[in-house]
C-alpha cells in the first residue's frame, strides 16, 4: 500500500500537489501540518498538508517529502474549511489563500532571505552542530538566501535547522522594517505616589537642596500643576524649567517623578486593573436587548446607529458577554493605524486581554499573536484587528464585530485572495457557530438590503445620540452662486469663513475635508494647454507644492516642478482643481494666528504619523485639520463644532455605480465628527450642485431615501445587491494584445453568460506602470448557480490562456468588486 499527501504550495497554481509518503509519516502527519518538499529543479520550499490519501496521482510520479516539520497542526480544520471557501468563491488558489493567511515566518522557502538577530547566545553547546554552522556563516555575511545555507551546510533540506534556530531566536526573516505598534506618543509625568503627602513633599524638598536643579524641576512641576488640571507634558515641564530630558530621567529613576503615556498606560497609572464598564443609556439598553433577542433566531444582525450614538459601547458590553462565556472575540476596524482611540478603550475595560493584530506590524509581533490566539490564551481574548486577522487561528470564537462594516478598505485589491472581509468574517463565525455584529452608522446598500429586505440578518436601529446631542446642522453652500457674486476667498466661500472665524474665536476645533491630496491635481500651460502626464500611467501628474514636485498617484513616478511649459516654452502655467496642501495653505492665509495641521497620506506615512496628528488634535494643539477621508473613519473628538466640505461634486461624478452611495457615507461619516460631546454642531458643505438628491439627503440625514433610490437603480441596472458582479481585468503592456485579448474573452463569455456580460472597456485609467487595463463586467442573477459560474468562467480562462499570444496577459477576477 503506498501512501500520499496533497500540499498546498504558497505558489498560484491552480492544483494542490501529491507527494509520496512512508506508512509511519501517514500515521504521523494531520492535515494543517507543515512539510519540507523539493519543487521545481532545485528548489524547497514549506508546503502545508491539506489530505492524506492513498490514491496515486495519474500524470506525474510522485516525489517524497523531504521531512516534516510540525509535530502538531499550526492550522485548525475551521482554518482549512475558511480557505476552501474563500479559494472558491473568490476564485483563486489555495496557494493564495496560504501566503495571505500564514505570517511569511511559517513559510521557509529557498529564496528567503535570513539574517542573524541581535541576541547572542551564551554556550556553544547549546547549538547542534548544524545549527552553529548556520549561526557561524551568519555571523561572517548578514544575510544568506535559504538556498545558500543549503549550499554551505552541503545539505539539501536546511529547513527544520532554521526552524529551531527561529525558535531559539537567533535568526530572522528578514522583512521591510515595521514599526512597532505603540498606541500612544505623548509622554506625561506625574509625581510618584509616595510624596503625595504634604509631609512627604517637605521632606523631599529638603533632601534635594543639594541638587538645586532636580529641586527647580519639582518647583516648577508644582506651578505647571498649579496653573492647570490636566496633566503635565515632559516636553513641557523641560522646557519651563530649561531642563534636559537626562535630568528629568534622572528624577524618574529616583522614582520620584512617574513618566506615564496619557491613554494607554492609565489603567497601570490609577493602579486597578480595569475600569468598570460605562452604563448604558435606555436607548443602548434597547438596541442592546434586541441585537441580543435577534442573536436568538439570526446568527447575522446590523446595528444601523447614527454617529455618536455610542455603538462602541454596545459592542463592548456584547465583548464582555462573551468573555464570560470563556469565548473569543473578534473585532475588525477598517484600518487600525486610525484606531488608537480605541485600542485604548478597549483597554481600558479589558486591560490585557486586547490583543492587536495588523498585517503591518513586524513578523515576531504577528507570529506571537497568532500563537496567543492558537493557544486561547487569556492575554488575546479579544483580538482586535484590520482585514488579514479574519486568517488567525481561533479555536474558541464566539463573536464577531465588524465596526463601520461599509468601508471598502475591507475588501483586498491585490494581490489575491481578492477577499471581503466583512464576508469572510460571516462565513468564519458560521463555521465557529459565533454571532456577528455588523455596525454603521451609513450601512453598505448590501448590508442594509440583506437586514431589511432579504431578511438574512436581523436589524436593529439607534438613532440617538449619546446625552440626546444633536445631529450636526447641515447647510448646502451654492458656490457657483458665490463665484457670480464674487464671494470667494480662493476655495472659501464667505459663510465658511464666517463659521470658522466663529468657532475659532469659542474655542472650538474646524474639520475640512477635501478629498484629494497634493496641491493641485492638474497643471496646464496658459499659452498652449498642454498638461504633464505620468510617463508611465494615463493620468495628469498632480502638484505637489511643498515639495516642489509633480506626482503621479498612481504609480511613483515624479520630477520637479516646471518652470517652463515641456511642450511651448511658456513660463505661465496654472493649476486646476485643488487638493488638501492646497487648503491648507489657505487656511493660513486666511487665519494666520490658527494653527493648522493636515492629514492625508503625504503626512501620515512617516514613523507613526497617523498618532502624531490625531493626538495633537485631540490635545487640542491643533485648531484646524485639513485631511483626505483618512478623516472619516470613526474618530472621537470631542471639541470638533465645525466640519468643511470643501467640494463635494467630484465624489459625486466619479465613474462608478457605488459613487452616490459612497459619496452619501462619506459626508455623513465627516459631518459625524461635529459636535459630538457637547452642542450641536455645523457641517458646511460647498458644491455647484445644491440641488443634488445625494446632498439633499445627506443634508436631510435621509438614509432610507438614499437606500431606496440606490436600490431602485441597482435593480434598473442590474448591479448588487440585486445581482453579483465578477470584473474581469486584463493587464499587459501592449495596447493592441490587451484588446484582442479582451475581445476574444468577450465573445467567449457571451456564449455562455449572453446579454449579462458587459465591456470590455477601458477603466478612466486605462494605463497603469505602463500596463493597459481592460474590463468585462459580468452580472449574475441571484438565482444562478455561483458554483457553476464560476466553473465556467475559470473553463474560459483557461482555454484563454492556451492561446498561446494570449497567455502572457494577466486576467484577474474580482468577485463582488468594490
Ligand atoms: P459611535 O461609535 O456610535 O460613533 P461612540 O461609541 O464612539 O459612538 O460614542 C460616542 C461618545 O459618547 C464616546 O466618547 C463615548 O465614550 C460616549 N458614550 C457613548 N455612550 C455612552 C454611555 N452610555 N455613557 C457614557 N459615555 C458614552
Ligand atoms: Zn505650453
Ligand atoms: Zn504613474
Amino acid at each position: 500500500m503506498q501512501y500520499f499527501i496533497d500540499v498546498i504550495l504558497p505558489v498560484p497554481l491552480e492544483r494542490l500537489f501529491t507527494y509520496s509518503i512512508t506508512k509511519a509519516e501517514s500515521e504521523f502527519l494531520n492535515p494543517g501540518m507543515r512539510v519540507a518538499v523539493p519543487f521545481g529543479k532545485s528548489k524547497i520550499y514549506t508546503a502545508l498538508v491539506y489530505r492524506i490519501h492513498q490514491t496515486k496521482p495519474e500524470v506525474y510520479e510522485a516525489k517524497p517529502i523531504h521531512q516534516i516539520l510540525d509535530e502538531q497542526p499550526i492550522i485548525t480544520s475551521q482554518q482549512l474549511k475558511l480557505w476552501d471557501w474563500i479559494s472558491k468563491y473568490y476564485i483563486c488558489t489555495l496557494g493564495d489563500v496560504l501566503r495571505a493567511a500564514l505570517p511569511s515566518a511559517f513559510l521557509l522557502e529557498s529564496e528567503t532571505i535570513i539574517s542573524k538577530t541581535d541576541l547572542e547566545f551564551s554556550n556553544e553547546s547549546q547549538l547542534k552542530d548544524d545549527e552553529f554552522l548556520v549561526y557561524e556563516a551568519l555571523y561572517h555575511q548578514s544575510a544568506l538566501k535559504v538556498q545558500e545555507i543549503s549550499n554551505i551546510l552541503d545539505k539539501k533540506n536546511v529547513l527544520p535547522v532554521l526552524k529551531r534556530l527561529l525558535e531559539k531566536e537567533l535568526i530572522k526573516i528578514d522583512e521591510e522594517i515595521y514599526e512597532k505598534y505603540r498606541p500612544k506618543l505623548v509622554r506625561y509625568v506625574k509625581l510618584n505616589d509616595s510624596y503625595q503627602t504634604d509631609g512627604a513633599l517637605e521632606i523631599l524638598l529638603d533632601n534635594l537642596s543639594r541638587a538645586p536643579k532636580q529641586r527647580e524641576i519639582i518647583l516648577t512641576f508644582f506651578s505647571l500643576s498649579a496653573a492647570t488640571t490636566k496633566p503635565i507634558k515632559v516636553s513641557e515641564l523641560i522646557e519651563m524649567s530649561k531642563s534636559t530630558s537626562s535630568q528629568i530621567k534622572v528624577l524618574i529613576e529616583k522614582e520620584i517623578l512617574e513618566a506615564f503615556h496619557i491613554q494607554t498606560d492609565r489603567v497601570a497609572y490609577s493602579g486597578e486593573q480595569t475600569e468598570g464598564l460605562k452604563e448604558l443609556n435606555t436607548h443602548q439598553q434597547k438596541a442592546l436587548a434586541e441585537i441580543k433577542k435577534s442573536f436568538e433566531t439570526q446568527k447575522v444582525c446590523l446595528l444601523h446607529g447614527i454617529t455618536s450614538s455610542g455603538k462602541t459601547e454596545i459592542y463592548v458590553k456584547l465583548i464582555a458577554d462573551a468573555l464570560e462565556k470563556g469565548e473569543q472575540t473578534l473585532y475588525l476596524v477598517p484600518e487600525i493605524a486610525l484606531t488608537t482611540q480605541l485600542v485604548s478603550r478597549l483597554q481600558h475595560y479589558f486591560g490585557a486581554q486586547v490583543a492587536v493584530f495588523h498585517s503591518k506590524y513586524s513578523l515576531n509581533e504577528r507570529v506571537e499573536v497568532w500563537n496567543k490566539v492558537l493557544q486561547n490564551s487569556k492575554n488575546s481574548q479579544i483580538v482586535l484587528g484590520a482585514r488579514s486577522s479574519v486568517f488567525l487561528p481561533f479555536n474558541n470564537l464566539g463573536l464577531v464585530i465588524v465596526d463601520e462594516e461599509h468601508e471598502q478598505s475591507y475588501k483586498q485589491f491585490d494581490p489575491a485572495p481578492r477577499y471581503h472581509a466583512r464576508d469572510t468574517a460571516i462565513v468564519l463565525a458560521n463555521l465557529h457557530n459565533a454571532n456577528t455584529l455588523l455596525g454603521s452608522a451609513t450601512p453598505s446598500i448590501e448590508s442594509f438590503f440583506n437586514a431589511t429586505k432579504a431578511d438574512k440578518y436581523g436589524f436593529v436601529t439607534l438613532n440617538r445620540r449619546h446625552n440626546d446631542v444633536m445631529l450636526p446642522e447641515i447647510e448646502l453652500i451654492d458656490i457657483k452662486d458665490k463665484h457670480k457674486r464674487k464671494r470667494m476667498k480662493g476655495h472659501f466661500s464667505d459663510k465658511m469663513i464666517l463659521e470658522m472665524s466663529e468657532a475659532l474665536e469659542q474655542d472650538y476645533q474646524i474639520i475640512l475635508f477635501q478629498n484629494r491630496r497634493g496641491y493641485s491635481p492638474i497643471v496646464e500651460c496658459n499659452t498652449c494647454g498642454h498638461s504633464p502626464q505620468c510617463p508611465n500611467c494615463d493620468v495628469s501628474l498632480t502638484y505637489h507644492q511643498y515639495k516642489k514636485q509633480l506626482r503621479c498617484h498612481y504609480c511613483s513616478y515624479h520630477m520637479s516642478m516646471l518652470i517652463k511649459c515641456m511642450a511651448c516654452g511658456s513660463t505661465e502655467m496654472d493649476s486646476k482643481g485643488f487638493g488638501t496642501e492646497q487648503v491648507e495653505k489657505e487656511v493660513h492665509q486666511l487665519f494666520p494666528e490658527a494653527k493648522v495641521a493636515r492629514m492625508d497620506l503625504d503626512t501620515t506615512r512617516g514613523k507613526h504619523g497617523y498618532e502624531r496628528i490625531i493626538t495633537a488634535f485631540e490635545q487640542q494643539e491643533v485648531d484646524i485639520l485639513v485631511g483626505t477621508q483618512m478623516l472619516t473613519k470613526g474618530l472621537d473628538f470631542r471639541n470638533v463644532k465645525l466640519v468643511g466640505i470643501m467640494n463635494a461634486d467630484n465624489m459625486l461624478n466619479f465613474p462608478d455605480f457605488r459613487a452616490h452611495e459612497r459619496s452619501y457615507q462619506l459626508m455623513q461619516q465627516v459631518a459625524g465628527r461635529a459636535g459630538r460631546t457637547k452642542e450641536r454642531g455645523k457641517v458646511l458643505i460647498q458644491t455647484y450642485n445644491p440641488y443634488h438628491k445625494i446632498l439633499q439627503q445627506v443634508s436631510n440625514n435621509d438614509y432610507l431615501g438614499m437606500f431606496n433610490e440606490q436600490l431602485d437603480e441597482r435593480y434598473n441596472f442590474k448591479y448588487p445587491p440585486i445581482y453579483r458582479l465578477v470584473k474581469i481585468t486584463l493587464k499587459h503592456r501592449d495596447y493592441a494584445k490587451v484588446n484582442e485579448g479582451a475581445d476574444w474573452l468577450a465573445v467567449a463569455l457571451r456564449q455562455v453568460f449572453k446579454q449579462h456580460v458587459l465591456g470590455p472597456e477601458f477603466p478612466p485609467v486605462s494605463r497603469i506602470r505602463n500596463q493597459y487595463h481592460k474590463n468585462l463586467l459580468l452580472k449574475i442573477p441571484q438565482n444562478q448557480s455561483l458554483g457553476k459560474t464560476k466553473e465556467a468562467i475559470l473553463k474560459i480562462k483557461n482555454s484563454f490562456s492556451s492561446v498561446k499570444s494570449f497567455r502572457p496577459i494577466r486576467v484577474v477576477l474580482n468577485i463582488d468588486n468594490y
